[in-house]
């Protein structure tokens, strides 16, 4: 499979050649395909390579950025440093853990846990997981109707409330009591890695568009699949993202072998 669009590859290119890359990728929808149940929702085998060749590679940082908790994301994932790993949408990394709640956030939380849990109890099909920072109420599987109503309540109920940081996504709400979100993330990045690499982001969702916004005019976005976005480019879904990463690290082997000439 190849990357259809001349216009991408020729950014693609140009990304590569810079002198640092710090390529960031979302998770679910991105990397993987999504799936029913969060659960199945696994890594395929050419990318899992791929982003540990890239990992590995001179002067490249690879980054999986993600609304799942930390462990969660390790464990799907499967990934190992160098790649890193960052979730709960920055709020925790295989880096640096979450910081430790303050007293009124510890309290904000165990409200909203149990304010959600209890709009979901009616809602057949809904699902509350935990995160160590928020709750994500899931509704894939709920009615579609009853879904709406319940991501409708949510907005308009715990979504308001001072100290929660509602970020909604395909089929799920996610209320946090972290302002973080994956633009911070990508910045966070950036400024440790204490050089100007030049950033390659690639997203599906609601969630990615914050870190598509931190892009500067030499980044590239990728937008994975359909719906409104600020990302410079797109690609059909995540069954291409294997290729596109097939490209980069072919770009970057090439550039490594020219640079040594
Ligand atoms: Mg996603």
């Amino acid at each position: 499979m190849t990357i259809a669009s001349a216009d991408l590859r020729e950014r693609l290119t140009a990304v590569c050649a810079s002198p640092y890359l710090l390529l960031c990728s979302d998770y679910d929808g991105t990397l993987a395909p999504i799936a029913a149940s969060p659960d199945a929702a696994l890594l395929g085998a050419d990318s899992a390579t791929l982003l540990t060749a890239l990992a590995h590679s001179p002067n490249v940082r690879v980054a999986i950025i993600s609304g799942r908790p930390l462990h969660d994301l390790q464990r799907h994932s499967r990934l190992e440093p160098p790649v890193l790993l960052v979730g709960s949408h920055g709020a925790e990394s295989s880096r640096h853990a979450a910081a430790a709640l303050t007293d009124t956030q510890a309290s904000d939380l165990t409200r909203l846990r149990e304010h959600v849990a209890a709009m979901c109890a009616g809602v057949t099909g809904s699902w509350v997981e935990h995160k160590p920072l928020g709750v994500a109420i899931h509704v894939r599987q709920a009615d579609p109707r009853a879904a709406d109503a319940l991501l409708s309540a949510l907005q308009h109920g715990p979504a308001m409330w001072p100290g929660v940081y509602a970020t909604p996504g395909k089929a799920v709400m996610d209320l946090s009591i972290s302002a973080r979100n994956k633009g911070h993330a990508i910045e966070q990045l950036r400024s440790e890695w204490g050089t100007e690499p030049t950033v390659l982001y690639l997203g599906d969702d609601v969630t990615d568009e914050a870190a598509f916004r931190v892009l500067g005019p030499t980044d590239v976005g990728v937008k994975v699949g359909t719906g409104a976005s600020c990302a410079s480019h797109r690609v059909t879904s995540e069954a291409d993202v294997p290729a596109l990463l097939a490209f980069v690290h072919a770009c970057r082997v090439a550039g490594s072998v020219e640079s040594r000439r």
